[in-house]
């Protein structure tokens, strides 16, 4: 059942919310245990959920047949704080920490009647691609079509559920650089990452301020528009919100996007893109042709060449600056006092960090330090803004800009072991463009190619998630 019947059904009674928790939580346990998509299964706080939906039905309380997600089972990245529930960011220095408060979107969600069923994991604090940098202590999930692939990332664990679960589900991930749309398109669904400032980070672990970007993750364009459309809006908790109306993202029209104009960006179909990607991404742009949607095949230089350089200079300073305060002392994990302040500090960071996060740290503050500030992180900033306003004239012109979401189709854990830092970084490479300049951007499953999922990037002007919305709807999701 897809998520817009289970509300139907639920409001109209014929669904017993709390034995269906039940079910969706047993699923859960053995979903985190064989594909290790979940940190924590929020077991306790679901069943309370549910409990409270069961008794306001009980006691007539008319309002809660408005609730938009009535008892919908919905997974949030372990990066987003759930009160009480163990949130970690996928990180040995914040593992036992739970949070005395709800994140705006997580509150949001469950004022709709949403039932939160656990942490999905990820790469550590956002750090990845893969879902492979990962804390002491934690797992990797793995790809829902093929176990021996990977999931992709950061939100790694919210894709691989949000394709696997046999029950209705909507995910919450969190993108800085692509790790929305990068899992949503290995793991065959939609992956909806809005506007920078459209939904509150109020309750997330910062990995870049002026990057991070929480959306939604689901099997149909429909799923991510509903969530996307409780969870948005201004918040008197986040400074960064837009103060502007929130469209009705779920009520899609299929007329509207026969009506726009799109552009195929040339760029991002040159070196390094397998061919089976873009067969695939081809097919995308014909399906949208045959729809009566008119393309034309633009150059957009900036943030394909210089974008990869824009995003790991600003991502790592503001991770860099960001993590300097886990340091076991109010902040993270604690231990024995011992030798002086410094040798405290290192020695707590040295054993509590992963590999890429230390790696960031080094780079962002050296890309920070006195004499190099102008040349990488002012001028990656001065690129930042070129790249904008090369997005902003595309968009006098055109609705919506396309290109493959993701180079290469999931690859293997074994492969992944052999890239070097700066092959996994590729990753991104079309995906950095609309994150540095805070584009919203939605990944459409396209189909498979042997035997693989393969998507494809819509990426829209500031607050015009609407557009990319209809498009992606003329898509369905086949099953392979
Ligand atoms: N893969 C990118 C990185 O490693 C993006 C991560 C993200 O969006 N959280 O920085």
């Amino acid at each position: 059942m897809g998520v817009k019947e289970f509300i139907e059904n639920a409001k109209s009674g014929s669904i017993d919310i709390v034995e269906h928790t039940h079910r969706v939580l047993d699923e859960s346990k053995k979903l985190a245990k064989e594909y290790n998509y979940f940190n924590t299964v929020s077991e306790e706080l679901a069943l309370e959920l549910a409990n409270n939906i069961k008794k306001s039905i009980k006691s007539k309380d008319s309002r809660i047949k408005n609730k938009k997600l009535f008892g919908l089972p919905i997974s949030i990245k372990d990066s987003i704080c759930v009160k009480g529930v163990e949130s970690t960011a996928g990180s040995r220095i914040l593992k036992g920490y739970r949070p005395l408060f709800n994140a705006t979107v997580v509150e949001r969600a469950i004022n709709e009647g949403a039932i939160i069923i656990g942490k999905t994991s990820q790469d550590e604090f956002g750090f990845g691609s893969f879902s492979v940098n990962i804390g002491l202590g934690f797992k990797t999930p793995k790809n829902p079509v093929d176990p021996e692939r990977s999931c992709g990332g950061s939100s790694g664990g919210a894709a691989g559920l949000a394709k696997k679960a046999s029950f209705p589900h909507i995910a919450i991930g969190e993108s800085t650089g692509g790790s929305i749309a990068e899992p949503a398109s290995f793991c065959d669904i939609f992956g909806l990452t809005p506007t920078y400032g459209r939904n509150s980070r109020y309750g997330n672990i910062d990995f870049g301020n002026s990057l991070d970007k929480l959306g939604t993750l689901g099997k149909t364009c429909y799923d991510v528009a509903l969530l996307e459309e409780v969870i948005a809006g201004h918040d008197i908790n986040d400074s960064t919100t837009i103060n502007a109306p929130v469209d009705r993202y779920s009520d899609l029209n299929k007329k509207n996007a026969k009506k726009m104009r799109i552009a195929v960006i040339k760029e991002s179909f040159t070196e390094g893109l397998g061919p089976a990607v873009e067969k695939k991404v081809w097919g995308g742009i014909k399906k949208l042709e045959s729809e009566g949607i008119k393309y034309e095949e633009i150059s957009l230089e900036m943030p394909i060449r210089y974008g990869l350089a824009a995003y790991y200079m600003i991502g790592t300073s503001e991770a860099s600056t960001n993590l300097a305060k886990f340091c076991g002392m109010r902040y993270g994990n604690e231990s024995e006092l011992e030798g002086n302040f410094n040798q405290y500090f290192t020695k707590i960071r040295s054993s509590h960090f992963s590999e890429e996060a230390k790696r960031r740290i080094i780079l962002g503050t050296f890309a920070r330090m006195s004499g190099y500030r102008d040349a990488y992180y002012i001028k990656a900033m001065q690129i930042r803004a070129l790249m904008t306003r090369e997005y902003k004239k595309a968009f006098k012109k055109y609705d919506a800009l396309v290109s493959p979401t993701v180079p290469i189709l999931p690859p293997k854990f074994t492969e992944i072991a052999k890239l070097t830092p700066l092959q996994n970084y590729m990753m991104d490479v079309m995906l950095v463009g609309p994150n540095v300049c805070g584009l919203p951007h939605l990944n459409v499953p396209v189909g498979y190619e042997k035997a693989l999922p393969v998507g494809m990037l819509l990426t829209g002007d500031h607050l015009q998630e609407k557009k990319l919305l209809e498009l992606g709807n003329l898509f369905e999701v086949e099953d392979v």
